[in-house]
């Protein structure tokens, strides 16, 4: 069938940043190569879905020669990395932003065997900082292979695929614990970027009956001043690439390692690939979930606005439209890490003819979306990724649709809302694990209840349920969502609140309910 020839291809956008160039590019491959949709994805990036094999090499160029890449999307290497998307002119948000740009092109393959097969070797790059030359040809504390080509990678690459993610303090809109290092700018008290805290061994991946395999928040290394970073995170993917499991790769991800050696071991063994102590990791505010979403000043005379897109999926005439605003008024765009799209660079006297087109397409503002609409993900699973056991994306619409029927019969508001995610396997992709109700697909229109995630994603969920069919949903969410409106503290989340109340306290509710 079409599956077995058709491919899916994910660009590589450091911070989401889309040029409006490679915007317009990427909305026509997806007519003249794809399905006619494009996607968003929760590490801000495209995907481009049922690309045939005779048409890959014209979709690749045309990519590259826009100056996107796909180099290092896929593999066991370092994956797009994450930031901030907000167009905000902050020296900490463009400290967050150039950073993460710095180690994404660090962490990039050197040899030119990508741009041979899609572009016949020409190289079309854009010019890389010195300082990004330089951390990655250092070898002081024999961390490179001084012949490879790939003076980091080697001939082996890592053992598996690895995730960065760079942000600044309160801001956690790229689920910053979630990732193999979480890095974040620490500014000095006149808001000058002096330095980072880096956390590390985040990751969600599992196995389903596998007690072993286990989603994991990264947890503090330590501080580096500005000028280290480079090295620091090289030192960091360099332990991994030395010591990482490779024998299977079930338990290859760093968080593993982490694990089984404990944070002070490996600390002590990345210092010996940085040359230097880690200074202690400095204290930060308390973590708080962005979306970006509506009207906002930059700081620079412009505005960006965040527009939210169900699912990451941008089709039929949400495609349309945003095309047209895009096109007409030359402006960039950026990902969000869940999966929604912002505008940049708009200049007040657009805003009114902006706002009338993205109405007529049926964009709606925040305040027209179902909260529960905001903060939900799905995976794309059925029928695109070949890992899934059954739906997430497809899935999920009606999912939230019962969701909130049940807040209804229960006499929650509708300005109540949890963060919900539903993925089509363990491997995680929408990061369902720190969700407050996390769905993961275990059987066919079956799934895993997981419960206490919170708002701002800064605790782990636990596996509340196995194998609850998707038709028989209601029976653990009434008794739950009845009794969370009932007994909950002032302002208590769902997520605060099943992890306060335990997981033996709300089975009891389930099994003695008996309808409201
Ligand atoms: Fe595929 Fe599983 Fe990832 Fe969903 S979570 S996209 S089903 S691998």
């Amino acid at each position: 069938g079409a599956k077995s020839y058709s491919f899916m291809l994910r660009t590589k956008n450091p911070c989401g940043k889309v040029s409006n160039v490679l915007y317009l590019v990427m909305d026509d491959l997806a007519d003249q190569f794809g399905i006619g949709t494009l996607r968003l994805t929760t590490r801000q990036t495209f995907q481009l879905h049922g690309v045939l094999k005779k048409d890959m090499k014209t979709v690749m160029s045309t990519i590259i020669r826009n100056m996107g890449s796909t180099l290092g999307a896929c593999g066991d290497l370092n994956r797009n990395v994450l930031a901030p998307p907000a167009p905000l002119a902050r020296k900490d948000y463009l400290v967050a932003q150039e950073t993460a740009e710095n180690i994404a092109a660090l962490l990039t393959p050197q040899s030119g065997f990508y741009y041979d097969v899609w572009v016949d070797g020409e190289r079309i790059m854009t010019a890389e900082p010195p300082e990004v030359v330089k951390a990655r040809n250092d070898n002081s504390y024999g961390t490179n292979f001084p012949d490879s080509p790939e003076p980091i990678y080697g001939t082996q690459f890592l053992p598996r695929k690895f995730k960065i993610a760079v942000t600044v303090p309160g801001d956690n809109s790229v689920d910053i614990l979630t990732n193999d290092i979480g890095v974040v700018v620490v500014s000095d008290d006149n808001g000058e970027p002096q330095g980072f805290n880096l956390y590390v061994g985040g990751g969600m991946g599992r196995t389903h009956r596998i007690e072993s395999t286990f989603p994991r928040l990264a947890e503090p290394l330590g501080y580096v001043p500005k000028e280290d970073i480079l090295y620091a995170v090289k030192a960091i993917v360099v332990t991994q690439r030395e010591n990482g499991r490779r024998d299977d790769r079930k338990y290859s991800r760093m968080k593993y390692l982490i694990s089984s050696w404990g944070i002070e071991k490996f600390r002590s063994v990345v210092e010996q690939y940085y040359g230097k102590k880690f200074e202690p990791f400095r204290e930060l505010p308390e973590w708080e979930f962005k979306s970006f979403l509506g009207w906002h000043e930059q700081g620079d005379g412009s505005l960006f606005c965040g527009l939210h897109v169900d699912n990451g999926r941008i089709k039929g005439t949400m495609k349309k439209t945003l095309r047209e605003v895009i096109e007409k008024y030359n402006l960039n765009v950026r990902i969000t890490a869940n999966q929604n799209l912002i505008l940049c660079d708009i200049q007040h006297a657009w805003k009114r003819p902006i706002i009338t087109m993205l109405a007529q397409g049926g964009l709606l503002e925040p305040r027209y979306v179902d909260p529960l609409n905001i903060t939900a993900m799905a995976c794309p699973a059925l029928p695109m990724c070949p890992l899934a056991i059954t739906e997430a994306e497809r899935g999920i619409p009606d999912i939230l649709k019962r969701v909130r029927a049940v807040f209804e019969k229960v006499g929650l508001k509708y300005n109540e809302s949890i963060v919900i995610r539903v993925t089509g396997c363990p491997n995680g992709c929408a990061r369902p694990y720190m969700a407050e109700l996390g769905l993961v697909g275990d059987g066919p229109n079956s799934y895993q209840i997981w419960l206490g995630g919170m708002p701002n994603q800064t605790t782990l969920a636990k596996c509340f349920l196995n194998k609850v069919k998707l038709q028989e949903l209601e029976k653990a969410l009434e008794p739950l969502f009845y009794h969370w409106k009932r007994n909950r503290e002032a302002k208590e989340s769902f997520g605060e609140f099943t992890n306060r109340l335990g997981f033996e306290k709300l089975q009891e509710w389930i099994n003695k309910w008996e309808g409201i």
